[in-house]
């Protein structure tokens, strides 16, 4: 049988009734894939502050770097009541999570976007481009470019003058575009590059260097894009894209687009990668202090990143597919947390939704 070591980050608010149910279907998949996952607790941000008085230990890294990937719910809790947000910035549960991704060397931001028919009600898109449907993934440089850049603000001539920078490097480019060719191959085999080669020499190296990873792929599609015609495209047609690589900011506007015409927040997974197989996977959501243990959080995101795990890190492809499926058959049976109910589904909670996706695998 195949064994897996996997850390488990439970995370604050409604991460651990909803780490709970992906646990379930994880290890109802493992039953029926033929693979045993062997589980760790690890404790990070609010959890962590109130159990070892920090948001991140040395323990929690090391224990994550020895397994073969991190499933997580999401951390942090309500900035106005929550003693967590009386401490530090440095001390609070969000610098565990950039502490953690820092640690573990996590480059690569996976964020998909897709739309299920069932839910296509709250997709906000005109109703033709809805139809046609789409299924995308938008993979964001995590660890360079101008969030990590020299900045400083001066006075200047009697005036405040802010700068800052955008670098990048060829091998971090490279090592991310391998990525985003490689999990392509597990897709539709396309990769587009966005960037803003017109004007920005950062992208044109971007733009250099993935033509020549590119070169490796030949079985791969591949072409680029500006920015901002990226931006249009993705409310105008959705469907032309597949794996859409970019650098950090604009991955991270762009994977916030691509989430808001999915309509449903509580659906949408995400991952994040180092070099090698070894990824951290959460929802993108957050933590949702006000609905916390009142049974009526979805799940499916974290489901869904389960799925991820599955797929990116331990190469279960198989039983992935079965976890997607089985979120796709539950919504196509009617069955709906409150946040994504309609009139005429059936109102479910979190545990049942769990009970449900872990019944089709
Ligand atoms: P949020 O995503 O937690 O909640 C926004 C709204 O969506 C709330 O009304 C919430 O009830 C709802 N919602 C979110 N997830 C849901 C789910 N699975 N099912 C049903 N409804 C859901 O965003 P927020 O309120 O801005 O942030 C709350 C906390 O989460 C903050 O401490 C924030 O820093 C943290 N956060 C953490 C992460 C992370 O761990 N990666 C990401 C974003 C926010």
């Amino acid at each position: 049988m195949r064994e897996y070591d996997i850390s488990v980050i439970k995370g604050d608010g409604i991460g651990p009734e909803i780490v709970r149910e992906a646990v379930k279907v994880l290890e109802t998949a493992g039953k029926k894939f033929g693979f045993h996952l062997d589980l760790t607790d690890i404790y990070l941000g609010g959890a962590s502050i109130d159990k070892f008085g920090v948001p991140l230990t040395e323990e929690t890294v090391e224990t994550a770097k020895k397994s073969d990937a991190v499933l997580m719910g999401s951390i942090g809790g309500d900035a106005k009541t929550s003693p967590w947000y009386r401490l530090e910035p440095s001390k609070r549960p969000e610098a565990g999570l950039l502490g953690i991704r820092k640690a573990l060397g996590l480059f690569a931001n996976l964020r998909p976007a897709w739309l299920y028919d069932e839910l296509k009600s709250a997709c906000p898109l005109k109703e033709e481009a809805a139809d046609k449907g789409f299924d995308l993934l938008i993979m964001r440089e995590l660890t360079g470019g101008l969030y990590f850049g020299k900045r400083q603000t001066l006075v200047q001539d009697g005036q405040l003058v802010a700068t800052d920078t955008l670098t990048y490097s060829e091998s971090e480019i490279r090592r991310i575009a391998v990525k985003a060719f490689d999990i392509a191959r597990k897709r539709r085999n396309k990769v587009t590059l966005v960037d803003k080669a017109n004007v920005l020499d950062s992208s044109r190296l971007w733009r250099k260097v993935t033509s020549e990873v590119a070169e490796g792929y030949p079985d791969v599609t591949y072409s680029w894009m500006l920015v901002d015609n990226c931006a249009m495209q993705l409310v105008r047609d959705p469907s032309q894209f597949d794996v859409v690589l970019t650098e950090n900011m604009f991955g991270d506007i762009l994977s916030d687009e691509a989430s808001m015409i999915t309509g449903s927040i509580g659906m949408l997974p995400s991952a994040s990668l180092n070099e090698t197989k070894f990824g951290l996977y959460e929802p993108s959501h957050g933590s949702a202090p006000d609905i916390a243990g009142k049974d009526i959080a979805n799940p499916l995101a974290t489901i869904l990143s389960a799925a991820m795990l599955l797929r990116y890190s331990l190469d279960e492809d198989e039983a992935a597919d079965a976890v997607e499926e089985a979120v796709r058959k539950v919504l196509k049976d009617g069955y709906r947390t409150g946040d994504i109910y309609t009139e005429g589904t059936t109102k479910v909670g979190t545990r049942q939704m769990g009970d449900l996706v872990a019944e089709r695998v």
